[in-house]
């Protein structure tokens, strides 16, 4: 049995995720303790449990010290089968932070799987919905991987209430992602929200960004605004955030994102994801800082040798690059320091979905 100590790096729910979702590709049981150790209120949160509950029944599990607070899981997975899976949080915890755990082990099941989440689809430190259906999926596409996700509604803090549909077709092996050229960017695109809230606020966050990119010096900026008519809009709380994708000549994608609160300017919304954008272009790098720790686990199962470039590695990405370390056996090169600029290279372990461990 793999022991993981879930106080590794930042500590949080990112070591619980990955962990898992290895355990349940690889079918190796796993003991992990310490869970979320470095959170304030650390152990297994409502949005953790559904994750692991929902991981549980697409591996076909045995499970011990599955309750709420939790801080240790051992987890005995078996065969991932495909099916329907559908996910209540019951809060306004993230949606993508499930689909995070779910992913990788869907894309080994023995057939497709379809899972229905209600949560949050823009929630902070977590993935805007549009970020991984725009930067996350595309890219993972480019690996072979065979998903597409949809926003039926949007749910923000503290209601939720947002329902996110994933349809994750199984594939034989990943194939190995070579990002390092970034070439010239073609055009930038994006997508800024608002809902229960008054249309001009959609239309002022993409407005501000827009100016500043251009300003930048990017010609091709289409950034759509959303917005719902108050007779039309079925979200249960008002919420609003943007999500820009930069798009190049060589097939690379970088996101950048930022949320609305209560008080903070629409314009300061869009300039915040328009600079963080531009910044990471910058660099001449091609995976963003977010896409960085989420391609890990993928980068490692894949057949053949894998190669990026990251705006920045952060604490996460090197967390996560520890972690498949220890659990899956490979070995990760790693240029850069932490908070800056980075390449990453690893062997893949060229996994195969008719792999069968020895015991079994
Ligand atoms: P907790 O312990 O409170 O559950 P956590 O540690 O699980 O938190 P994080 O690990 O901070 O949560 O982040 C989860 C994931 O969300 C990471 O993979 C990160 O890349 C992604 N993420 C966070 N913010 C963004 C963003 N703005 N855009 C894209 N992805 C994001």
């Amino acid at each position: 049995m793999i022991e993981v100590d879930g106080s590794i790096g930042e500590g949080g729910g990112a070591v619980l995720r990955t962990a898992l979702a290895l355990s349940a590709v690889s079918r190796n049981p796993i003991h992990i303790y310490n869970i979320r150790a470095r959170r304030t209120k650390p152990g297994l949160q409502p949005q953790h449990l559904r994750g692991v509950e929902a991981l549980t029944e697409l591996a076909n599990a045995r499970i011990d010290g599955l309750r709420l607070n939790s801080t240790e899981l051992t987890f005995e997975p078996s065969v991932i089968e495909g099916g329907k899976y559908r996910v209540d949080i019951g809060t306004a915890g993230s949606t993508t932070l499930i689909l995070q755990i779910l992913m990788p082990v869907a894309a080994f099941a023995s057939d497709p799987v379809e899972v229905e989440i209600t949560g949050g689809t823009d929630n902070p430190m977590a993935i805007p919905i549009d970020f991984l259906k725009n930067v996350t999926l595309p890219i993972l596409r480019k690996m072979g991987y065979r998903g597409e996700a949809e926003c039926v509604r949007r749910g923000h803090y503290p209601r939720g209430g947002g329902v996110v549909r994933a349809h994750i077709e199984p594939v034989e092996k990943l194939q190995a992602l070579k990002l390092t050229e970034l070439g010239k960017v073609v055009r930038i695109a994006g997508v800024a929200h608002c809902v229960r809230l008054p249309a001009h606020i959609a239309t002022r966050m993409a407005h501000a960004a827009s100016m500043l990119l251009i300003k930048a010096g990017y010609s091709k900026v289409d950034i759509k605004a959303e917005s719902y008519g108050p007779a039309r809009d079925p979200h249960l709380g008002p919420g609003a955030g943007i999500v820009l994708w930069a798009e190049t000549e060589r097939g690379a994608i970088l996101g950048a994102s930022s949320l609305g609160r209560p008080g903070k300017p629409a314009e300061q919304v869009g300039r915040e994801a328009a600079e963080s954008l531009a910044r990471q272009l910058d660099t001449g790098c091609v995976v963003d800082r977010y896409l960085t720790d989420q391609l890990i686990p993928y980068m490692a199962l894949a057949d053949g040798s894998s190669d990026i470039t990251s705006t920045e590695l952060t604490s996460h990405t090197l967390t996560n690059i520890s972690l498949v370390e220890q659990i899956i056996g490979v070995k990760f090169e790693v240029e850069g320091k932490l908070g800056g600029p980075g390449k990453i290279h690893v062997e893949g372990l060229g996994f195969s979905r008719h792999f069968q461990p020895p015991n079994f």
